[in-house]
């Protein structure tokens, strides 16, 4: 199995459920110290086989690297979870947005999600069995402004999911996105620490009340990831405690209105 933007957060996360379910973990990450220190702390709490493997996703020729190594170590990917990604804290309007910002997101979140597919496909089709997982965003859903890269490239991996889950659907493989909301990961618990954005307003939007943890998106990645999980495809895995079904968020879930009349 293989995790990209492993060393850290969701990535980690997952990464470390699978291996406490017993499977082989390559970890894809950009910086190769983080991925070697996340394929340690992952095998030592686990048990479980781990691997680090250096890469920038927005690079083929750098991800076929990390797959040939990953093959020749482990074997092919059978399972796959596109989750590397940046979620950049440049906020503005359109005519501010840099056309190199633009691209770069992109090529992070979308033509890195394609070039992964793109290696582990065939090695797929041939074992008629594969699960990819492609992390978007809550923002894939519902639209937030001033974060037009962000919430452009979170769409996208949706279409991806899709045009590829019936690109492979005869094939035993599932395509699958997973939208999470709040997550509470190192790097926006940094921000918070730093003042950039309010925690408790976060929770407060959030209809369960607080933030989601890291390990209940691993949850929802191995469910998909799961053997008889087969007839889900295409689809996608909202986990983000009812933010993205809340209208108003105003109104006052911890009460019922004082009755009319
Ligand atoms: P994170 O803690 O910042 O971890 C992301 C990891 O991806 C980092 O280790 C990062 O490395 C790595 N990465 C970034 N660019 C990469 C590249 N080009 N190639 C390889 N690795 C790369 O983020 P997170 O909060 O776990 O988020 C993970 C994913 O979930 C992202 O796709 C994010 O958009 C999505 N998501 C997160 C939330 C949330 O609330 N946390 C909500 C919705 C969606 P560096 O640190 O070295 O850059």
């Amino acid at each position: 199995m293989t995790v990209t933007g492993a060393a850290a957060g969701i990535g980690y996360a997952i990464a470390k459920r699978f291996a406490a379910d017993g499977c082989r973990i390559a970890i894809v990450d950009l910086d190769e110290e983080r991925a070697c220190v996340a394929a340690a702390s992952i095998a030592e709490v686990t048990g479980g086989q781990t691997l680090a493997a250096t890469a920038d996703v927005a690079e083929l020729e750098s991800c076929r690297a990390a797959h040939d190594r990953i093959v020749s170590e482990f074997g092919p990917v059978s399972v796959l979870v596109n989750n590397a990604g940046i979620m950049s804290q440049r906020l503005g309007r359109v005519e501010t947005l840099p056309p190199e910002h633009f691209d770069q997101m992109l090529a992070i979140h979308v033509r890195g999600a394609v070039n992964w597919a793109r290696l582990v496909t065939s090695a797929m089709r041939e074992a008629k069995f594969g699960r990819i997982i492609n992390i978007s965003s809550g923002n894939a859903k519902l639209a937030v402004p001033y974060r037009l890269a962000y919430v452009t490239a979170k769409k996208a991996i949706l279409g991806i999911t899709e045009a590829l889950a019936l690109e492979t659907a005869r094939d035993g493989i599932t395509v699958n996105a997973i939208l999470p909301g709040y997550i509470a990961t190192q790097t926006l618990l940094d921000r918070a620490d730093a003042g950039i954005l309010d925690k408790d307003s976060f929770a407060e939007r959030t209809p369960v009340g607080r933030w989601g943890r890291p390990d209940e998106i691993a949850r929802a990645a191995a469910f998909l990831a799961d053997a008889d999980s087969g007839f889900i495809t295409g689809s996608t895995l909202v986990v983000d405690g009812g933010i993205t079904i809340r209208g108003d968020p105003n109104e006052d879930l911890s009460h019922p209105p004082t009755p009319i009349g």
